[in-house]
Formats: structure tokens, C-alpha cells, sequence
């Protein structure tokens, strides 16, 4: 199965291992026909207002959301950003509305500008317990009532799933973390 790694901005070649790793075929996508090919997206951390604009650019936006209507989405720090609500402290950032979260950007000031730390992730049949780097992470504030929580870091949801869009305020690609690729897209 192909799935794509939206590939405007930020670091995508970690998401292309895991997903190789779980036999997936990645697929770069900046372009809309790239989309057409793909049964999943990757939207990856970096900075969500350069990601914003460029969605406008490129033309993308549009067949993102038409896209998610059918297909899964995994959204990384600024991807979960992307999928989230509208921000009201930065209305240069467009975004798609795909999971009833509430967002603050960075969070967790300077001196917590980037960290690691064990995460517990519940699952309806597991629970495993998981290392997280967080960079210059987004902070999770309201969560609508469709939303599952599927991990959470010092009683805050970092970790939150809306049908079949999932979105995490940390970087799993970065410590090898395989568990969010495999429950996005299925194996
Ligand atoms: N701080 C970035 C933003 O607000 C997100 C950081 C990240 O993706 N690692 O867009």
C-alpha cells in the first residue's frame, strides 16, 4: 500500500523508514497528482505557519480535505497542528478541522524546547509504554467529545485519535517508534 509523506517543509526521511519498515511504500507528495496515488498521509512536524501557506501555494489544501474524507491522516506536532482546530492566537495558520482538539503552539517554553519522555499508550486491547521526544511541542488544551485519547504525558492528551485521523504532539519517527504508523494505516 502507498502512503504518502506531505513533503513541503520539515523532515520526512525518518517517516520513510518506518513506513518501510512496515512494508508500506512511501510516497513524496507536493504535488496533487502524488496525492491520487496514496491510501494514507503523513502530514510531519516542522513549522505550521511555512506548512500553512505552502498548502495555499501548492494547492493542496483543497484535495487534503477532500482526501480525508476516505483516507487516514497521521499528523506529527505541526501536522497535529494542521489537523486540529482553528487557532485563535495565529491567524495566519489555515487548518483542516479534522480532529475537535484545541491547540497552543510551543507550548512548553525554552527551557523545555525539545525533551524526551516515557509516555504510557492505552489501547483497547494493550498498553505499551513508549519514549517521546517532544520539539518545540504543541500543547494540547481542549479535547471535543469524539475525540479518543490514546496517550498522555503529565495528565495532558498527547496522543488523540478522531475516527480514522490520528495526531501526536511528539515526534514517535524520531525514536523508532513504529506503533502510530501501524495504527493509522493498518498493517
Ligand atoms: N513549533 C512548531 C509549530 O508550531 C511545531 C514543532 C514541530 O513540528 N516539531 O509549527
Amino acid at each position: 500500500m502507498k502512503i504518502g509523506l506531505l513533503a513541503l517543509q520539515g523532515n520526512v526521511e525518518k517517516h520513510s523508514q518506518i513506513l518501510l519498515q512496515l512494508n508500506f511504500e512511501p510516497i513524496l507528495v507536493r504535488y496533487r497528482e502524488q496525492l491520487e496515488q496514496v491510501s494514507g498521509l503523513v502530514i510531519p512536524g516542522g513549522e505550521s505557519t511555512t506548512m500553512s501557506k505552502l498548502l495555499d501555494t501548492t494547492g493542496l489544501r483543497q484535495p487534503i480535505q477532500t482526501f480525508a474524507q476516505q483516507y487516514p491522516i497521521l499528523g506529527i506536532c505541526a501536522g497535529l497542528i494542521l489537523l486540529g482546530n482553528a487557532l485563535h492566537s495565529d491567524a495566519d495558520i489555515n487548518t483542516f478541522g479534522l480532529i475537535d482538539v484545541n491547540v497552543t503552539r510551543n507550548a512548553y517554553g525554552r527551557q523545555l524546547d525539545s525533551f524526551v519522555n516515557d509516555v504510557v499508550v492505552n489501547l483497547k486491547d494493550k498498553q505499551e509504554t513508549i519514549p517521546a521526544t517532544f520539539i518545540r511541542a504543541p500543547r494540547i488544551s481542549d479535547i471535543g467529545p469524539d475525540v479518543e485519547l490514546l496517550a498522555s504525558y503529565n495528565h495532558e492528551a498527547v496522543a488523540v485519535r478522531q475516527g480514522r485521523h490520528i495526531g501526536l504532539t511528539f515526534h514517535p519517527e524520531l525514536d523508532d517508534v513504529t506503533l502510530f504508523h501501524q495504527l493509522a494505516f493498518g498493517t
